[in-house]
């Protein structure tokens, strides 16, 4: 059999993964890199084109302040995460995000984005925070730009990362990253001097709604597989909030969107029998307060009252379009109504096409049948509703002193950077914050390998030795296939599709999946942990499992659904929801699940928290909630937040090592409605490039007609 090629590739900057982050990083960090004279590389495992979450386009930008019309602050932004997730952000990087997006969305709309505009040439809103675009060209316009800016040379496409490479002489340092080509018997050695990781979420690791011929039939791109969490994690970066899953409400089996049902036309939901959970549960929200009592109910809360619905048996649930379009239809004129029509449309042709067709195939007319939504698979993602992905160092000029380590996004590991999904307890980023997070991650990584003397140095034999790792499973499949008459039923191997599955039943059985009604306590982890050891280590655990396979009459936690686990207020009992999700297997040469220190691994496998620390999402969820962010720094500045986005300048950051242990910021200074009012910011130094320095790209502005 051939082996594989190696190809050794040098560069400063390694952007992993070609996303909305990965566009973001590569179109910054190249910006930046001319200026030194060094050289950035994108390395992406499909065509950047169409990859990622946003491949099929989407319908609206989720994040977008409109600070040049005075329409959102970034304060505002952060205080709506902060409800939304119940607590759980790192208020630092919300607010990073949101002082920086409206420049990153004006670049699309420079690019040839076109949006949905009011007469006076504003920007359409679907909702608060989210403007309305016709982008089904969304990915390749951002992509384009993004591989202009960092020219053909440097773009590696249809090369799969899968590991991270270490500094020989610094265990903590990354050296850059080893993959294999999707198309060749070839593998790419990337040597750099720091990594920016955008790689995506994690879907599929539980058991989906739709299996067998539906299989990959999902809400998040099927195509994201967790390497994000995957390289970070067995690099040794610390994580943060990884029992936080993302369910969504979606429309059945087409997995549309609902979010321009409930904003823009106004729907809601309704049970079988008419009612509307969000009315009948109402008094459930009092036993979830302060956040329980906000306007809008955080996610996590709505999906929740939506679960003790279905469990109550009166499910189904539908989305009452025909209501929401015949109310306003009503004294409308044939053109206003075939213009609502085809926004309608258009929401599900410009994203999810696949709701579309569910819709054309079954010949359903939106203004006549309601359609019915469900709560979806967990996914892990660190951009939408969500908290999961590395613990990272914040800006400088806001964040408490323990949350910095130098440089922005950078991981625990030194060199190592992180945007979009990669990065934790800092949600509502969306398309528009991941781009953004991506130019941020991209500065400072740049900024980074200035700083450093000398390159990291990586042993042939290290990369010798990924290869073969690589490529073992080829030949070893090779050897064995023809042992039996079925390539997926034999004895010396588990196909790849296998191990999925059983991972799958795995986590939607132990770890809150469906098939569990989404929950999670102790007893169903340390059940799931003993299965892989011996019973007698299991009889062992104070827990009722027992026996493999079959757990005991523990008692469930309170019904946790989507990121409830991890957001929600605990209730006594022997449960709880802050026990990592992630079984042992994942974390194996990793930090233990969302915790540095926290969590130990005793040598029977399980994972257990020091009774005298806390998990990073407790840290989060306690800091970021009330101290994480320090208004007298960001006041300190002087600078008002709408210029933020325009500040010029690249000085780079300080070079602080992070302290050996993080204490709780008990000194840091609550928020309060004053600090807010009077907060501006910035410092030089977390801005982005000047907006008369961009470099557009070579793209010819794109025009569309509009929806109507
Ligand atoms: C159906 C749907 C609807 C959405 N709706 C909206 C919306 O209306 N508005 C909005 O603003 N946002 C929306 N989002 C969210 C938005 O798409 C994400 O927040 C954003 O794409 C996250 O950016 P990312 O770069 O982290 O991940 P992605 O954009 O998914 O990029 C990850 C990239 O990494 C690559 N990759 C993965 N693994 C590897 C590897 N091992 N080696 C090399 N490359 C790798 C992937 O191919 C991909 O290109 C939606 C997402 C989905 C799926």
């Amino acid at each position: 059999m051939q082996r594989p090629e190696l190809e050794v590739v040098d560069c400063d900057v390694l952007v992993v993964g070609g996303g909305m982050a990965g566009c973001g990083a590569s179109y910054e960090t190249a910006y930046w890199a001319k200026q030194h004279g060094l050289r950035a590389v994108v390395v992406e495992k499909a065509a950047m084109e169409r990859s990622g979450a946003v491949a099929m386009g989407l319908s609206a930008i989720n994040c977008y302040m409109g600070m040049k019309w005075g329409e959102n602050k970034p304060e505002d932004f952060v205080r709506y995460v902060r409800n939304d997730l119940m607590g759980i952000s790192r208020e630092d990087l919300v607010y990073d995000i949101a002082r920086h997006v409206d420049a990153s969305v004006h670049m699309f709309e420079d690019w040839g984005l076109p949006f949905f505009k009011t007469a006076d040439g504003r920007y359409v809103r679907e909702g608060r925070w989210q403007v309305m675009i016709h982008g089904e060209s969304y990915k390749p316009i951002v992509a384009e730009a993004a591989k202009a800016a960092i020219g053909e040379d440097n773009i590696y496409q249809r090369v799969f990362v899968c590991h991270l490479l270490k500094d020989k002489n610094d265990p903590n340092r990354v050296a850059g990253a080893i993959g294999f080509s999707t198309r060749d018997p070839k593998i790419y050695v990337f040597k750099a001097r720091a990594v920016v990781c955008a790689c995506g979420g994690a879907t599929n690791v539980w058991r989906p709604h739709a299996v067998g011929e539906g299989l990959g039939r999902i809400w998040y791109s099927v195509f994201n597989t967790g390497s994000v969490y995957k390289l970070m994690i067995n690099a040794g970066a610390e994580m943060t909030s990884m029992e936080h899953r993302l369910v969504q409400t979606r429309f059945k089996d087409g997995y549309g969107p609902v979010g321009m049902w409930f904003l823009l036309f106004k729907s809601v939901i309704k049970n079988a029998f008419g009612e509307r959970y969000d009315e009948t549960r109402d008094d459930e929200l009092k036993n979830w307060l302060p956040y329980g009592g906000k306007i809008p109910v955080p996610t996590p809360l709505r999906n929740h009252q939506m679960l003790l619905d279905i469990k109550a048996g009166r499910g189904p649930h539908y989305m009452r379009t025909d209501e929401a379009l015949q109310r306003m239809y009503a004294g409308q004129t044939v053109e206003k109504i075939r213009q609502i029509e085809s926004e309608a449309w258009e929401d599900f042709l410009d994203m999810t096409m696949s709701q579309a067709l569910l819709w054309a195939s079954h010949n359903i007319d939106p203004a006549e049948t309601p359609s019915e939504v469900y709560l979806t698979e967990p996914y892990l993602m660190g951009s939408h509703a969500t908290g999961c992905g590395a613990w990272v160092s914040g800006p400088e000029d806001v964040a408490p002193k323990e949350y910095q380590w130098g440089y922005n996004r950078m991981t625990t590991v030194d060199g190592l950077f992180a945007a979009g999904d990669g990065v934790g307890a800092s949600g509502h980023k969306f398309s528009s914050g991941s781009f953004t997070e991506g130019r941020l991650a991209g500065k400072s990584a740049v900024a980074y390998v200035v700083d450093q003397a000398a390159a990291p140095q990586v042993e042939q034999d290290e990369i010798e030795s990924v290869a073969a790792r690589i490529w073992r499973p080829i030949e070893h499949f090779e050897k064995h296939r023809s042992a039996s008459t079925r390539e997926d039923l034999n004895p010396h191997y588990l196909l790849p599709k296998m191990g999925l599955l059983r991972l799958q039943k795995i986590m939607d059985e132990y770890v809150g999946g469906p098939g569990a009604y989404y929950m999670i306590n102790g007893p169903l982890l340390t059940c799931r942990a003993s299965r892989r050891t011996s019973e007698s280590s299991a009889r062992a655990t104070s827990t009722t499992c027992s026996g493999a396979g079959n757990c005991g009459t523990a008692p469930f936690p309170p019904s946790a659904t989507s990121s409830m686990s991890s957001s929600g207020k605990r209730r006594a009992g022997p449960a709880t929801t802050t026990t990592p999700t992630i079984p042992s297997s994942t974390t194996r040469t990793g930090k233990c699940s969302s915790t540095r220190a926290a969590i130990r691994r005793p040598a029977n496998g399980r994972c257990r928290r020091s009774p005298s620390s806390r998990c990073a999402t407790e840290r989060t969820r306690a800091e970021g909630t009330a101290q994480c962010w320090n208004p007298n720094i960001a006041r300190s500045t002087g600078r008002s937040s709408s210029s933020a986005a325009a500040s010029p300048g690249f000085r780079r950051p300080s070079r602080r090592r992070r302290p050996a242990t993080r204490s709780p910021s008990s000194s840091a200074t609550p928020i309060s409605a004053a600090g807010w009012r009077n907060s501006t910011s910035t410092s030089r130094n977390c801005a982005l490039r000047p907006a008369g320095l961009r470099s557009t790209s070579s793209g010819s502005r794109r025009t569309r007609a509009s929806a109507s």
